[in-house]
């Protein structure tokens, strides 16, 4: 047990639906770290003081959700990740420094080696579908694993044309009208779009075109098993769900504020997926 007491936070605007508290401070109990993880509903108005005065708050650091995370890298010293991605969700304070990353690059790949180790072996083309912030997260983890076509779809064609722009010529822009066509050479689709959240559309995909090796990747997280999900999996395809990936993006910030690299378990995992279903009705979803 360490004995000086650390707390960080999850700045954002509402904050309430966040699950960041529950995953850091079962760590902190795990581990037998003296520390805290609360939640801080901030405006945009009052965002920057907030940031500026982290330390006299009492924090080491602190998680940023929407609407904060553009603000949080133009207000931050951000590291290559968010300096690429354009937003930062971490922040620690680095002597008298405010320091910044974005760990969905991390939290995106490193979800994908657990569910499906040497995903990108071999990897040529990958579709992402969305082109906001968590896509361009996903895309710039793409980037680094060096796949060779990046096909990014997009209803607002101009917004998937800016991460080519961003990210070079790996990137293609395609229109959403085509993202069926691409699924015979796709060796991974992401859904990086808010389509198969609750309250949200429903995603239409011809998953049967994709080939039987596919691996098939959801970043929405509510409902747990998304209709894709379960459609790849009926299918066979490996699949790799957005739990996973907001568990692991959780690694890096702990690892910063309270020194101790924690592991993503199933017990954790169990934990966060009760308290999804208990808010949600069900693994489906249905509230
Ligand atoms: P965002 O910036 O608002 O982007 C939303 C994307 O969805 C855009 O590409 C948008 O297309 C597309 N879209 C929305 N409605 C659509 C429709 N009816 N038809 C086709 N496309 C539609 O959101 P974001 O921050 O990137 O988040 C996207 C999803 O990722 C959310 O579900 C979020 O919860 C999830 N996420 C998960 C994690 C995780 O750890 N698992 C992390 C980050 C985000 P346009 O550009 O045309 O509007």
């Amino acid at each position: 047990m360490t004995t000086a007491a650390r707390a960080a936070c999850i700045i954002g605007w509402p904050v309430g639906h966040s699950r960041s508290p529950l995953i850091h401070n079962y760590w902190l109990k795990l581990y037998g770290i003296a520390g805290e993880y609360r939640r801080e509903a901030i405006p945009p108005d009052a965002f920057a003081a907030f940031v500026k005065n982290l330390a006299a708050r009492g924090y080491v650091g602190a998680n940023v959700t929407l609407p904060h995370k553009e603000a949080a890298l133009a207000l931050s010293q951000p590291d290559d990740r968010a300096e690429a991605v354009g937003a930062a969700n971490t922040l620690w304070l680095d002597g008298g420094s405010l320091r910044s990353t974005n760990t969905d690059v991390e939290g995106f790949l490193d979800n994908l080696d657990a569910c499906a180790p040497h995903w990108d072996r071999d990897l040529q083309t990958a579709v992402v579908l969305g082109a906001g912030g968590a896509a361009r997260a996903v895309v710039y983890g793409l980037v680094l694993r060096r796949v060779a076509r990046i096909m990014v779809v997009n209803r607002s064609v101009d917004r998937a044309e800016a991460l080519r722009q961003r990210f070079g010529e790996r990137v293609h822009a395609i229109p959403w009208e085509e993202r069926d066509g691409l699924l015979a050479d796709a060796g991974l689709v992401v859904n990086a779009t808010t389509l198969g959240m609750e309250r949200h559309g429903g995603l239409t995909l011809d998953i049967g075109r994709l080939p039987g090796h596919a691996l098939v990747a959801d970043l929405v997280y509510v409902p747990l098993l998304t209709p894709l999900l379960a459609t790849a999996r009926a299918r066979g395809l490996r699949t790799a769900d957005g739990l996973g990936m907001l568990l692991h993006q959780a690694v890096r910030g702990f690892t910063l504020w309270f020194g101790k690299k924690p592991q993503v378990t199933d017990e954790l995992r169990t934990l966060v997926e009760a308290d999804l279903t208990a808010s949600t009705g069900g693994p489906g979803g249905i509230s």
